[in-house]
């Protein structure tokens, strides 16, 4: 147990998951992606702590007084921790179990974000299949997940018949999310009495195992027993016949990530949530009961995906469009961002297009003058951003054939110079991604910091060979960027293609981004992130696009809704 009295020099707002055993668990590197991604690093920091049951009121005690602003509890904390808080959330109250804790100045409050988390899940996954079958429309999806945000809000949920096998901790907070949403619920247990005392507790019905073979007729299945993991890996209680594709089922074990009953659930054809689904939508609830933003979910979940290599979507991967920020004041600029970050997961930053940040090449832009522009763009942020300053003479020159910038005249260096104190301003102001082309990163120098890079290339005349096109990500490979953008002119369909194969090459890194420029298939700038790159950028309004060929997302999601008819 850390001695939470020690001094600490880290001023960091410090978030911790406890339990016993803790070793596994996946929080901190959740938790932290969500901080990186932000750029919040440095105001939180996520730990995991192994707490035994007998150390956990004195542990508490310390938590309370010191800078711990969120402690999420994992077995075998999640009941015995109530008795210890301040106050409690009336539903943490009724569900009986507390995995989230908030220190509001020196009070510990109790939250459950488990009931939320797998209720999120499975509502997503009932979308999901819904669309794969065709019985709704995308645009009712939107509605419906808009709707939750109302009081009258109807939960897909609402009048299901939903099974729930296990009568332990996660099935309470199972319980309580189906009964919320209107389910018409049946609990499943080995043991009789704990099934019947929870079936009485929210009046739902109840049976034992023998009664398991009634499963074929519900449309949701969750299974929240131990059975599938630790020694009973590889078992299942739930017969593969029973399974049918217009089910839903539930997996709450989420080590292994792939238990007997999902595969078999998969057979069969019906719509899978893993484990690690509901954890990570648990995790977010979380996330924002401790910062105050809203995680960054698209790429926690590409980044959690690679580390766990597994994929979370069945079909069509969910695209992440970035949306480009522009705008020739700071006001128009600001008024940008917050319309881009309503409707972007990420947001790119093209400060590039700002006069306070350009001047004539005869003014001075001083470190103090960058840093204060872009900290009044820092402090609206809500949603990841990629910072991007091109000089204007790059912005249109085909900088694969560009001379090596050390060559560049005195006027060009300046303006390097001027490029080189905006990014780095933007980086000091822990801005979480920054892009910067191949042929300028050595010459700039940046103190990279936490920021992490996306090393671009342009070609605004013609697509490259193949064999360019691969020298050039070898190239880049040497620099270890977090993400690899190739941007070039498409002109003709085999430019297309030769840009389309690099996605599908087997040796091709992880994160690449590539963007085929130019009108011509200005269309598949949407379809790009769908055959596997990491992202696609869409202007903020028609015919603003920052380049040859960009659309809007409204544009982009005309070609998703083709697709999913
Ligand atoms: P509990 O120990 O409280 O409950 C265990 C349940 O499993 C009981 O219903 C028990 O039945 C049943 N069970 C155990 N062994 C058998 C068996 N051989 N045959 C039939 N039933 C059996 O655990 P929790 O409720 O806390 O957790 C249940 C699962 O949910 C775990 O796998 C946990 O990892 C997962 N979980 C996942 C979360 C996520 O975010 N994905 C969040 C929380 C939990 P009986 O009452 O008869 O003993």
């Amino acid at each position: 147990m850390t001695d939470l009295q020690s001094p600490s020099l880290d001023e960091r707002a410090r978030c911790m998951v406890i339990g016993s055993p803790i070793h596994h668990s996946l929080s901190p590197l959740i938790h932290r992606l969500g901080y990186e991604f932000l750029g919040l690093s440095s105001r939180y920091l996520f730990i995991a702590e192994e707490v035994k049951v007998e150390d956990l009121p004195t542990w508490l005690e310390q938590a309370r007084e010191r800078s711990v602003r969120g402690v999420s509890c994992t077995m075998p904390h999640k009941e015995a921790v109530i008795p210890l808080l301040d106050d409690l959330d009336p539903v943490a109250r009724e569900v009986g179990a507390v995995n989230t804790i908030v220190n509001e100045g020196g009070r510990l409050i109790g939250y459950n974000t488990d009931w939320g988390g797998a209720l999120r899940a499975l509502e997503r996954a009932l979308l999901r299949r819904d669309q794969r079958t065709g019985q709704r429309e995308r645009g009712e999806t939107q509605r419906l997940s808009k709707s939750r945000l109302n009081s009258s809000y109807l939960s897909p949920l609402s009048g299901k018949r939903v099974a729930i096998l296990g009568a332990g901790g996660a099935s309470r907070a199972l319980i309580y999310a189906m009964c919320h949403a209107g389910a018409e619920v049946k609990v499943f247990n080995r043991d009789l009495r704990r099934a019947q005392d929870l079936a009485q507790r929210f009046s739902v019905e109840w049976g034992g195992l023998e009664a398991l073979s009634e499963l074929r007729d519900f449309e949701v299945i969750i299974q929240a027993t131990s059975v599938g993991m630790g020694a009973q890996a590889n078992e299942s209680l739930i017969d593969e016949a029973w399974f049918h594709s217009g089910q839903v089922y539930l997996e709450t074990i989420y080590a292994p990530h792939e238990t007997l009953a999902v595969r078999r659930a998969r057979s069969r054809g019906a719509e899978v949530v893993l484990g690690i689904e509901m954890l990570l939508e648990q995790a977010y609830l979380q996330f924002h009961h401790y910062t105050g933003f809203s995680p960054p979910r698209l790429m926690i979940e590409r980044e959690i995906e690679r580390h766990l290599q597994l994929s979370l979507s069945s079909g069509w991967p969910e695209p992440l469009v970035c949306g480009v920020v522009t705008g020739s004041t700071l006001p128009s600029f600001l008024e940008n961002l917050a319309r881009a970050q309503a409707l972007h997961p990420l947001v790119e930053l093209r400060v590039d297009s700002l006069k306070e940040l350009m001047g004539s090449s005869h003014e001075e832009l001083t470190e103090a003058q960058a840093h204060e522009t872009l900290s009044f763009i820092k402090a609206e942020l809500t949603k990841p951003a990629i910072l991007t300053y091109r000089r204007a003479t790059a912005r249109s020159a085909p900088s694969l054939s560009a001379p090596p910038i050390a060559q560049a005249k005195p006027t060009e260096r300046w303006l390097i110079e001027r490029q080189r104190r905006v990014l780095q301003a933007g980086l000091d102001l822990g801005i979480g991604l920054i892009d910067v082309d191949l042929t300028e990163y050595d010459a700039l120098t940046l103190r990279m910091g936490e920021a992490r890079l996306i090393l671009s290339t342009h070609d605004y005349q013609e697509t490259p060979s193949t064999q360019q096109l691969h020298s050039l990500l070898e190239e880049m490979a040497h620099i270890q960027p977090f993400a690899y953008k190739i941007a070039s002119y498409a002109s003709t369909r085999q430019d297309l293609s030769r840009l389309f194969q690099l996605l599908t090459s087997p040796s091709r890194p992880p994160r690449l981004i590539v963007i085929p420029m130019g009108e011509r298939f200005a269309m598949s700038r949407a379809l790009a992130p769908l055959f596997g790159s990491y992202l696609t950028f869409a202007a903020l309004d028609q015919g603003q696009g920052s380049a040859p060929g960009q659309r809007t997302l409204e544009d982009y999601h005309q070609v998703y809704d083709a697709l999913q008819r």
